[in-house]
């Protein structure tokens, strides 16, 4: 929504900065911003904030559609729209674009921003032994590197040209008029040059790339996973993802993921175990063996007399996983006790165990209050199984009650 009266005074500056007059042409803008560009480069002392505003007059008058924007609207319009603005784009991308390289004969880097390449993130599957352990993994990759032949530039003579179809910026603008004095600019990577701002002659590619300015190489990485990382943790590889032209190569980054272990759950630097006792066990001694992470049998065994409750857990210092970096101190062992009950008895058995067990808790009723009791029947419950049906119940019930029309549907019902 732009269009105010108002900002009309301010769609004469850019002219002003490059020093030519409304009616100017392409080619009179060129030549001015060539003049005022290399005279002002910060390379060679002028201002780093003219050589900017030299390039964002440039970079909108250049362009048809930005310019007929700016005409009409002022530089507020090219600032509101959909960041396709003025100032978009790096000054020195625009004006090395401009000349196909540095008219200083290289080495004009200097205070240029880089773009960065995305980091690669790989998945790293590993057990539990190798967290437990420590291990490495080598691991193959193929990746993009700049030709060698080329040095990257893509051509045999390291000339190129600036894309036609974007004049050398790798952007188009398009724009939609929503109404009388409202526009809409849309900001997308050209197609003609896949957003890079510029074209190689087909004869002067280079043989071994085709113009592509990478080629693919085989890489492989040996990752350290160390004692004691944690699922989800990363090892990073740093600058080692595809490599672009002017662009700061990004890093590959492998991502822990610890797969399931069939005996030990692992919370922090703690190791869960589950063991179940038998009866007798449980009330009159158990022994046995756990094969630990790296192989060692640990005997596990009660105390003379000890019963274990079920549900109970008991620990083991200094069995439970390696402390990242500090491998010599480890967590504890945790030991999950569930004690299986035989499912009924004999008489005989009944009294045995009556007989060395300690006295029932007798109930005191006399036969009158007996008599005022009422006889039950106790029937074997799935408790957790019930819950859950009672509260799917509840669920569909309360569903029901919010939404439109439920009443409705009762009345239905009941005809
Ligand atoms: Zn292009
Ligand atoms: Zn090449």
């Amino acid at each position: 929504m732009f269009g105010r009266a108002s900002k009309k005074s301010n769609n004469t500056r850019y002219y002003e900065i490059l020093g030519v007059s409304k009616d100017a042409s392409q080619d009179d803008l060129k030549k001015a911003y060539k003049k005022a560009a290399i005279k002002n480069h910060p390379d060679k002392g002028g201002d780093p904030e003219k050589f900017k505003e030299l390039a964002q007059a440039y970079e909108v008058l250049s362009d048809p559609e930005k310019r007929e924007i700016y005409d009409q609207y002022g530089e507020d319009a090219l600032k509101e729209g959909m960041g396709g603005g003025a100032g978009a784009h790096d000054p020195f991308d625009i004006f090395s674009s401009f000349f196909g390289g540095s008219p200083f004969g290289g080495g004009s880097s200097r205070g240029r921003r880089q773009r960065r390449g995305e980091d690669v993130v790989h998945p790293l599957k590993v057990s539990l032994e190798d967290l437990y352990l420590g291990t490495s993994k080598k691991l193959s990759l193929s990746r993009n590197v700049i030709c060698s032949k080329c040095n990257g530039k893509g051509s045999k003579s390291g000339a190129s040209m600036k894309c036609p179809g974007c004049q050398g910026s790798g952007m188009k603008v398009s724009i939609r008029h929503l109404g009388p004095s409202m526009i809409q600019q849309m900001q997308h990577p050209c197609n003609e040059c896949k957003g890079t701002g510029e074209m190689i002659n087909e004869k002067d590619r280079c043989p071994q790339c085709k113009g592509d300015k990478v080629v693919q190489e085989k890489k492989v990485l040996e990752v350290i996973v160390e004692k004691g990382m944690q699922n989800g943790q990363k090892i990073t590889f740093p600058g080692e993802a595809d490599e672009a032209p002017d662009t700061v190569t990004g890093d590959i980054v492998f991502v822990l993921q610890q797969k399931d272990h069939p005996k030990f759950k692992r919370k922090g630097e703690d190791l869960f175990v589950e063991h179940t006792l038998s009866l007798t066990e449980a009330l009159c001694g158990f022994q046995f063996v756990i094969t630990h992470l790296d192989g060692r049998q640990l005997l596990i065994k009660s105390n003379p007399g000890e019963v274990v409750k079920p549900d109970s857990f008991k620990a083991i210092n200094d069995e439970g996983m390696p402390l990242y970096q500090r491998p010599f101190m480890k967590g504890k062992m945790y030991i999950h006790f569930t004690v299986e009950f035989p499912d009924s008895l004999s008489a005989d058995q009944v009294k045995a165990l009556e007989a060395i067990l300690p006295p029932k808790q007798t109930c005191q009723l006399t036969d009158m209050e007996l008599d005022e009791c009422e006889e039950t029947t106790l029937y074997d419950v799935n408790f957790e199984e019930e819950m859950r049906r009672k509260q799917q119940a509840q669920e569909a019930y309360d569903e029901d009650e919010d939404m439109p029309g439920g009443a409705q549907r009762v009345q239905c019902a009941q005809q």
